[in-house]
């Protein structure tokens, strides 16, 4: 293991993954990524995986967004497949001011150049005819949404880091000694 890096993230999820994987497109090559068991082996192996682009407001929008993408880009740089299937996403309004606040974030979606329409019961039974649409006054729907296999992921994220020079490495905190620059 080398004992001396510009940077050293410590534990192998989907965070510690994108850490290092921005690190290394930004030019920070010199960077290590350490997990004391194995990578996944935190939350991240059992999250739900989805990808969505909706929130509420434009910048988390553009955080999920560029999610996405990260996954997506690695997948080709590293041929590590993330499984990612577009199913289209569903936000049922169960209000009248839900329905009205979908409509209000229609114009900062098609700014970002993401697809959200705003959808009638009878258009939500149509997309999705397990639905109960009695109560409800419509729905958000966001066609590009989907999910990803997580673990594909964060192992598709190591590893086109590594394709550019980054490391990884299974070890035992305990064990090293970890100086700081300051
Ligand atoms: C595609 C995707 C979609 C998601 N969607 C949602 C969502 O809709 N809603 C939501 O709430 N969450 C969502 N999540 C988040 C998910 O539920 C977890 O919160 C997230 O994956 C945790 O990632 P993490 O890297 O922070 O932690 P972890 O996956 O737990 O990783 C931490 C790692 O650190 C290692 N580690 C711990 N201590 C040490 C040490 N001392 N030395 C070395 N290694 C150590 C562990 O072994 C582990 O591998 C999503 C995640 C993904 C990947």
């Amino acid at each position: 293991m080398k004992a001396d890096v510009q940077v050293a993230v410590i534990g192998g999820g989907i965070v510690g993954a994108s850490v290092l994987y921005w690190l290394a497109k930004m030019g920070w090559t010199d960077s290590v990524l350490m997990e004391h068991r194995e990578l996944t082996s935190g939350s991240t192996w059992h999250s739900a995986g989805n990808t969505t682009y909706f929130g509420p407001y434009p910048s988390m929008t553009r955080l999920f967004a560029g999610s996405i993408r990260s996954y997506l880009q690695a997948e080709e740089e590293s041929a590590q497949s993330v499984s990612f299937h577009q199913t289209g996403g569903l936000r049922l309004a169960a209000t009248e001011r839900e329905l009205r606040l979908f409509h209000d974030y229609k114009p900062q979606y098609a700014e970002l150049g993401i697809p959200l329409h705003v959808r009638t019961p009878e258009e939500v039974a149509e997309l999705h005819p397990l639905i109960d649409t009695t109560n409800i006054f419509g729905a958000a729907h966001t066609p590009t949404d989907g999910h990803v296999d997580p673990v594909g992921a964060t192992h598709a994220l190591v590893k086109a880091a590594c394709n550019l020079g980054a490391s990884a490495e299974s070890i035992n905190l305990h064990q090293i000694s970890i100086i700081l620059p300051f």
